[in-house]
């Protein structure tokens, strides 16, 4: 298999080619493909499994494909901590480095002034731990009504670090209609079917 088959557009395959990846791992060969059909998926896999790349290139490719309508946000992924939010956001400008979708990181711990000025620029994707992007929803700095695309990537440990609450609340300010796609080491997780219920939509189970 090579990342070719995904008709990816040239900008992708490029930054593909530049971090030297040639062949699709398993999670990748599952995922792209049903997420770039606009499915909602609920995966279990590892770190270590290429799952980033597997969740941002179908967000990129769509981007990439479609314009934007508004300038709001049209993709969230929620992570539970902040070094997480930072590797998927190197991950992203390596990808990405070709094109020129932008990112934005919100996290807790960090200048909630300089996050502010970061949503002023519209990125298209954000990359967020779940406090702090409840926060600024709350105080109306964010919006997530034109979300297209919202990623919960390490949803086990989202949980056990008692996110589920502030996911939920999150869940209450996206537009319903989008796709979701739920990234957990174990699918048999206390507490993992309350959020799969609210967030997931005939949802396809890929177990990896
Ligand atoms: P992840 O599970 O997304 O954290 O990825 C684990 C590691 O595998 C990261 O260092 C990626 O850069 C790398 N990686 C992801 N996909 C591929 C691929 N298709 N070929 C080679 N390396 C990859």
């Amino acid at each position: 298999a090579h990342f070719s088959e995904f008709l990816l557009p040239d900008a992708l395959l490029r930054g593909l080619a530049s971090e030297g990846y040639e062949t699709p791992t398993p999670v990748q060969s599952q995922v792209i493909p049903l997420a770039m059909d606009g499915a909602d998926l609920l995966v279990s896999a590892a770190t270590g499994s290429g799952k980033t790349a597997a969740f941002l290139l179908p967000i990129m490719q769509r981007f990439l494909a479609v314009p934007a309508h508004a300038g709001g946000t049209r993709a969230l992924i929620l992570l539970p901590t902040r070094e997480l939010a930072r590797q998927i956001y190197i991950h992203f400008m390596r990808l990405g480095s070709f094109t020129r979708l932008t990112a934005g990181v919100i996290t807790g711990g960090e200048s909630k002034a300089h996050q502010i000025a970061t949503l002023r620029k519209n990125p298209e994707i954000l990359v967020a731990t779940p406090g702090r992007m409840l926060e600024l929803l709350q105080s109306g700095q964010a919006d997530l009504r034109d979300l297209e695309i919202l990623v919960l990537d390490e949803a086990d440990r989202m949980l056990d670090m008692g996110f589920a609450d502030d996911v939920l609340a999150i869940l209450g300010h996206c537009r319903p209609n989008r796709q979701s796609l739920l990234f957990s080491a174990t699918l048999h997780h206390r507490g993992l079917k309350d959020i799969t219920d609210r967030l997931l939509r005939d949802p396809q189970v890929l177990a990896i």
